[in-house]
C-alpha cells in the first residue's frame, strides 16, 4: 500500500509524498500518461497515506500508509467511505449522475477520513455533461474533499477541466523495475520477464497481459531470424527465413488476428534486438542493453548486424510494424522485411 512498492515513477512519488506530509495536496489533480504504468495505483496509494490511521510525523517525508489498520485494510478492498473509486460502466461511459452523486458526496465532511478522495479513473469517459457537473465543483472546492483524475487521454478532457487540475505526468516504467515485479510478485521466470518487460513499451499491464513466455518465443524467434539473415546474401535464402516469423497455423486458437499479434509481437522483438546490436557495435558495451541476459548471443550477432546494418534494420523493422498496422499481409511484410535486413 506504500508509495515503495510502486515501480518508476520516483519523482511523481516524492512530489505527492512531500505534497501530503506538509498538507499541501492542490484540491484537484491530474495524472496523465500511458496505460498501465501505474496512474490508478499511485492515486490509491496517495488516498490511503491521506487516510491511513497511523500519525504522521511533519518531518518525515517518506512516510507511508501503515496498509493494517483499519482505513488501509477497507481501502484497499476498495469499501472506504471516503475513498469513492469512479471507472467507465461496461458501456464505457463515466454518466452524469455518477458524477453529480459523487460531488454531492463531496461538500459534505469526511465520514471517518482525513480527507475525502474521489479518484476518477479513465476521467476522458466523461460524458460532457458529466465533466461540466465536475467542473462547476472544482471552481469552488470543497475543503475536506479531493479529485484524482486519471487519464492516458488527457486532451478529450474540457479545457475548462484541464485548466483547472494541475497535471502530474507518468513515463513507462523502467525495464529492469518490470522485470523485478515479474520476478518477485508474478513468479516467472527471469528470462521470459525480461522478454515481456522489453515488449511493453514501460507498460506493468502490458507486460502481464500477454504470457510472457509468449514474449520470449518471439524473442527467439526474431533473434534466430536475424542470424538466419546475418550472412544471408541468397534472396532466396531469405524469404524461407521470412517464413519462419509467420506463425504457423494450427489448431483452434489460431486466427488471422491472432496471427498478426504473435508476428507483431516478434517484429517488436526484434526492433528491440537491433536496438542493442547498435550499442553493443558502436561501444562494444554491455551496460544499457535491454536483453542484458542475451549479450554473449549480441557479440555473435554483431559480426553480421555493424551499427549501421543495425540502425538501417531497426528504421526497417519499424516501417514494417506500421505497414502490418495498416493492415498489410503478413507474409507481404515478412518477405519485404527479409529483403533489406
Ligand atoms: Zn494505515
Amino acid at each position: 500500500m506504500g508509495f515503495t512498492s510502486i515501480r518508476g515513477h520516483q519523482a511523481v512519488r516524492r512530489l505527492l509524498q512531500r505534497a501530503v506530509t506538509h498538507d499541501r495536496l492542490p484540491p484537484c489533480l491530474l495524472f496523465t500518461g500511458p496505460g498501465g504504468v501505474g496512474k490508478r495505483l499511485t492515486a490509491v496509494t496517495l488516498a490511503a497515506r491521506i487516510n491511513c490511521e497511523s500519525r504522521f510525523d511533519r518531518e518525515n517525508e517518506s512516510a507511508e500508509a501503515c496498509g493494517a489498520c483499519g482505513a488501509c485494510e477497507r481501502i484497499g478492498r476498495g469499501v472506504h467511505p471516503d475513498v469513492i473509486l469512479i471507472a467507465p460502466e461496461e458501456a464505457g461511459a463515466i454518466k452524469v449522475d455518477t458524477i453529480r452523486a459523487a460531488v454531492a458526496q463531496a461538500g459534505y465532511r469526511p465520514f471517518e477520513g482525513r480527507r475525502r478522495v474521489v479518484i476518477i479513473d479513465e476521467a476522458d469517459r466523461m460524458v460532457d455533461q458529466a465533466q461540466n457537473a465536475l467542473l462547476k465543483t472544482l471552481e469552488e472546492p470543497p475543503s475536506g474533499s479531493m479529485f484524482l483524475l486519471v487519464t492516458a487521454r488527457p486532451h478529450q478532457l474540457l479545457a475548462t477541466i484541464r485548466s483547472r487540475c494541475p497535471a502530474l505526468r507518468f513515463g513507462g516504467v523502467p525495464v529492469d523495475d518490470i522485470v523485478d515485479l515479474l520476478v518477485t510478485e508474478h513468479g516467472i521466470t527471469r528470462a521470459a520477464a525480461r522478454a515481456a518487460a522489453v515488449a511493453s513499451d514501460g507498460s506493468v499491464s502490458v507486460a502481464l497481459e500477454a504470457e510472457s513466455d509468449e514474449y520470449l518465443e518471439a524473442r527467439d524467434s526474431a533473434a534466430a531470424a536475424l542470424q538466419a539473415l546475418a550472412c544471408a546474401r541468397d534472396p532466396k535464402q531469405r524469404l524461407e527465413t521470412a517464413k519462419t516469423l509467420v506463425p504457423e497455423r494450427r489448431g483452434k486458437k489460431s486466427s488471422p488476428a491472432a496471427d498478426r499479434e504473435t508476428l507483431r509481437r516478434r517484429l517488436r522483438a526484434m526492433a528491440a534486438l537491433l536496438r542493442d546490436l547498435q550499442l553493443v557495435a558502436a561501444e562494444g558495451a554491455s551496460s544499457g542493453l535491454a536483453h542484458a541476459d542475451l549479450e554473449s548471443d549480441m557479440r555473435a550477432l554483431a559480426r553480421g548486424f555493424d551499427a549501421a546494418r543495425s540502425r538501417q534494420g531497426f528504421a526497417t523493422v519499424d516501417r514494417a510494424l506500421n505497414a502490418l498496422s495498416r493492415n498489410a499481409s503478413p507474409k507481404v511484410v515478412v518477405d519485404w522485411l527479409a529483403l533489406r535486413l
